[in-house]
C-alpha cells in the first residue's frame, strides 16, 4: 500500500484531512530544478546559490548569476521558488567571499555575515535575482542564511524590498528561533535550516560523525525550537517552512507539520516519500505525534513516540 501511494504521489502536498502543506525541493541549479519538477515538487524551497560557485576564484558577473537563477525560475514558472543568498563560509567556502584563517569558521564570517567584509557582494546578487525575475516573469522569494538578530533581518529585508522581491530569513541560529516574533516585524516568511540549527543548538559540529547522535534532527531541543518558530508564524499569520534534512524523513515530516510548519523542502528524491506519508495522517494525529516527540528525552524516544502515534495513520 505504501509503495503504491509513493508511486502515485503527484502533489500537491496535504495531510489526509486536506490541510495543504507545500512539498518543495532543495536544488542548486537549473538541471536540479527540472529534475525536481519531474519529481512533482511544487516548487523550490531552497536554492543553494553558493554551490554553483564553489570552485570559482572570482565573483561571477551579475549577468552570469541572473542566467543561472533564471533557469531555476523557468523550471517552476509562476510557482514558488525561494532563492537563498550566498551561504559562503564554514562547510561551503567560496574563494571570493570567505574569510581566510578563522579559528572557528562555523562561528565566523559566514552566510549573511559575509556582507560585513565584502561590500556590494550581496547587493549585486540581489540585482542578479531581480534581473532573473524580470527575464522569466516569475517572482522569487529571497532569504538570507545565518541570520542571528532582528536588525540583521531588517537590513536584509530593506535591500530585498527595494528590488521588489519578497524577503525572508533562515532560522539556523537559536537566537533567531527565540526571537522569531521580532523577525516577523521585518520579513514575510521564515525557513528553518535544521542542519545548522541542530549544530548550533546542541553545540555539535554537523560534520562530525562522532557527534551524529547530538545533531540528530529528532533531538527534542531542536523540535522545541521548531515549535517556537512555527508558533511565531501562526501569531504573525505568515509561513514557516523547514528546508533542512529533517524534512526528508517522512515520519519526521509529519511531526514537523504537527509542530506547525506550513511547508517542507527536501531533496527531489525524497519528495514523493514525504508527500505519500503525509497524505496518510490527519493534522490532529501529526499534532499528537509532535507532542510525544517533544516530550521524549532523546532522539530514539522521540522517534518511538511519533511512530507509535502515526503507526495507525
Ligand atoms: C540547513 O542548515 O539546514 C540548511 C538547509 O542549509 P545548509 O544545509 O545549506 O547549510
Ligand atoms: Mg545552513
Amino acid at each position: 500500500r505504501a509503495a503504491a501511494a509513493l508511486a502515485g504521489y503527484r502533489g500537491p502536498g496535504s495531510t489526509r484531512d486536506g490541510v495543504p502543506v507545500a512539498i518543495l525541493a532543495n536544488v542548486q541549479d537549473g538541471a536540479g530544478a527540472r529534475a525536481a519538477a519531474a519529481a512533482h515538487a511544487e516548487g523550490v524551497g531552497l536554492l543553494r546559490t553558493e554551490l554553483a560557485f564553489l570552485g570559482r576564484a572570482a565573483e561571477p558577473s551579475i549577468d552570469e548569476q541572473a542566467q543561472g537563477y533564471a533557469e531555476v525560475l523557468a523550471a517552476f514558472e509562476g510557482r514558488k521558488v525561494v532563492v537563498r543568498t550566498l551561504d559562503a563560509g564554514s562547510d561551503k567556502p567560496l574563494a571570493f567571499a570567505t574569510a581566510p584563517d578563522e579559528a572557528n569558521p562555523a562561528l565566523g564570517v559566514r552566510g549573511l555575515r559575509v556582507a560585513r567584509r565584502s561590500p556590494g557582494l550581496l547587493e549585486r546578487q540581489l540585482d542578479a535575482i531581480a534581473e532573473a525575475a524580470r527575464r522569466t516573469g516569475t517572482q522569487p522569494w529571497v532569504m538570507a542564511p545565518m541570520v542571528a538578530t532582528a536588525p540583521e533581518a531588517a537590513a536584509f529585508a530593506a535591500l530585498v524590498r527595494e528590488r521588489g522581491l519578497v524577503p525572508g530569513v533562515m532560522v539556523e541560529v537559536p537566537s533567531a528561533a527565540l526571537l522569531a516574533d521580532r523577525l516577523f516585524e521585518h520579513v514575510d516568511f521564515l525557513s528553518i535550516g535544521t542542519n545548522d540549527l541542530s549544530q548550533y543548538t546542541l553545540a555539535a559540529d554537523r560534520l562530525s560523525a562522532d557527534l551524529a547522535d547530538l545533531t540528530d534532527p529528532w533531538q527534542p531541543a531542536l523540535l522545541a525550537l521548531v515549535e517556537a518558530t512555527a508558533s511565531a508564524g501562526q501569531r504573525a499569520e505568515r509561513p514557516v517552512g523547514v528546508c533542512g534534512e529533517a524534512a526528508a524523513d517522512p515520519l519526521l515530516a509529519c511531526v514537523l507539520v504537527g509542530l506547525g510548519v506550513t511547508s517542507l523542502s527536501c531533496a527531489a528524491s525524497s519528495v514523493a516519500g514525504v508527500g505519500a506519508r503525509l497524505a496518510t495522517a490527519d493534522l490532529a494525529t501529526c499534532r499528537r505525534a509532535a507532542e510525544g516527540a517533544l516530550g521524549a528525552d532523546d532522539p530514539q524516544g522521540a522517534r518511538a513516540a511519533a511512530r507509535a502515534v502515526l503507526a495507525g495513520a
